[in-house]
């Protein structure tokens, strides 16, 4: 096995691999870094979880050109939550080299993202219909773009993006390189490849213990009415730090979350019909440990990567049995255990026939635990119930150490530019070009990172000197 340092990566993407506790590179990013670092087409079949994103985000955040405006890699996601979660792993890793890497997505205003697109951007991550939404404005600049990943190819067909793709593809230049990762390779995807690819490596990544190995699963079989009671007691029992619960239908979903709320649970809810902005809010706080119980439809069950959640409720048993594997998937993530526990009523006992047969495994059936050793459960789940979850820290936390961000109060509206927020940065005594990050003028107001412990320095010489000309506003802002 390789290590990191073997594939000639730069100091600024090793820096970050360690701060993000990368140890070694996962088997899909030993075998997928040193081909898309000899710029060759891949196609990857594996699933998600095993560290695929990195295996595409390092080799090209490492050969994107700090110095040019325009994007050089775009990044096509079928999700918006996936969007944003790739965008991070981007940034994280392109963190020290200063990458700029905006997300478009639909659902949320366009303003906001063609102006940051006008600014420098190196890597460009997005959903299918936002893209094409850019590109038909002419917001997405693509003469310079040397990298297209489609990423979750399978899913993007089974949403009806695959024609998506293909417009997308039609405003790139012939000359770059493609990445195509899918979990599955149906026929549409393998002749996408023939046409869109040229002479692709092909590489199969077999999980090294595939999920539905590691999760422990169980089933019971619940008529519908006593599903509500069968779940109250499944988590007096189980008493998890941290769970999801699936549900098929959004209806189903708002039904839960005020069951468990009158049970006074720590809970949220996120289904396809919320505002993106809430969904985002809600994801984000789960990922912070913020609340024990979420409730979800399946736009919580693909790709979304939460650390340490430690059970996995089928209230409803999905009609897909590839949504089965994608929802226990979000347990026993990187190598730990995992639970996932479905409850099947008299109707769903045929789809959960499918899924065993798809599994090739049959799942422990198990009886209702009886309310005297519910009973004996229950003082240690109203202990937890009652006390604060622990709190997650956000991945990349440790990327922070040492760069504080200022806010200054000018922006575009004043002809504020980058270079001008550079040229005054760096007459700064001890300052250099290398310590500046990420530069983001807005209308009225212009963010900037000082990197390497220099922030407090520059805070208290900016209170002093002028920006173009004048005195600013400058305040620190928290991370
Ligand atoms: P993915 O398959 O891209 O969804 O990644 C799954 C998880 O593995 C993410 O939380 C990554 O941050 C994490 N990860 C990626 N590469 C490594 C690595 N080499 N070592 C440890 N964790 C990793």
């Amino acid at each position: 096995m390789n290590k990191f340092s073997d594939f000639n990566l730069s100091n600024q993407i090793l820096k970050a691999i360690e701060k993000l506790n990368y140890e070694n590179p996962t088997s899909v990013q030993d075998q997928v870094i040193p081909v898309i670092l000899e710029k060759m087409d891949i196609i990857v079949k594996s699933q998600t979880g095993s560290g695929k994103t990195a295996a595409f985000a390092i080799p090209i955040c490492e050969m994107i050109d700090w110095d040019e405006n325009k994007p050089q890699a775009l990044v096509i996601e079928p999700t918006r939550e996936l969007a944003i979660q790739v965008k991070e792993e981007f940034f994280n890793l392109g963190r020290f080299k200063r990458l700029k890497v905006p997300a478009v997505y639909g659902k949320t205003p366009i303003q906001p993202q063609e102006q940051e697109l006008k600014q420098k951007s190196h890597v460009v991550v997005g959903t299918p219909g936002r893209l094409i939404d850019h590109l038909e404005h002419g917001t997405l600049d693509t003469l310079k773009i040397s990298y297209l990943v489609i990423d979750e190819a399978d899913e993007m067909l089974n949403m009806g993006f695959i024609d998506d793709i293909e417009t997308i593809i039609s405003y790139l230049p012939a000359d770059r390189v493609t990445i195509l990762l899918s979990a599955t390779m149906p026929k549409d995807i393998e002749s996408l490849c023939n046409e869109y690819m040229i002479d692709p490596i092909h590489l199969v990544i077999e999980d090294e213990e595939p999920a539905t190995i590691r999760i422990s699963q169980e089933k019971y079989e619940v008529e519908v009415k006593e599903k509500l009671n069968l779940l109250r007691d499944i988590t007096i029992i189980e008493n998890p730090d941290s769970c999801i619960i699936f549900c098929n239908t959004k209806n189903k979903v708002d039904e839960i979350h005020l069951f468990l709320l009158s049970l006074k649970y720590s809970c949220q809810k996120i289904h396809g019909g919320m505002q993106q902005r809430d969904r985002l809010r809600i994801m984000d706080n789960f990922k912070h440990g913020y609340f024990r119980y979420l409730i979800a439809t399946d736009v919580a069950s693909r790709g979304i990567d939460i650390d340490n959640i430690s059970l996995i409720i089928n209230f409803d048993i999905p009609r897909e049995s590839a949504s089965y594997v994608h929802r226990i998937g979000r347990t026993g993530r990187k190598g730990k255990a995992g639970k996932a526990i479905s409850l099947v009523s008299q109707f769903e006992i045929q789809l959960m026939n499918d899924i065993e047969a798809y599994l090739e495994k049959t799942i422990d059936l198990k009886t209702w635990p009886d309310q005297n050793t519910v009973k004996q459960f229950k003082e240690k789940f109203d202990e937890k119930i009652n006390t604060r979850p622990e709190r997650k820290e956000t991945k990349g936390a440790s990327l922070n150490e040492g760069i504080i961000k200022l806010h200054i109060n000018a922006g575009k509206k004043t002809k504020m530019r980058p270079a001008d927020i550079v040229g005054t940065l760096c007459n700064i005594e001890g300052m250099t070009f290398e310590d500046i990050g990420i530069i983001n003028v807005q209308d009225i107001s212009t963010f900037v990172e000082i990197l390497n412990n220099k922030g407090e320095l520059v805070y208290q010489e900016l209170q002093k000197r002028n920006i173009k000309g004048r005195p600013r506003k400058v305040s620190k802002v928290i991370f």
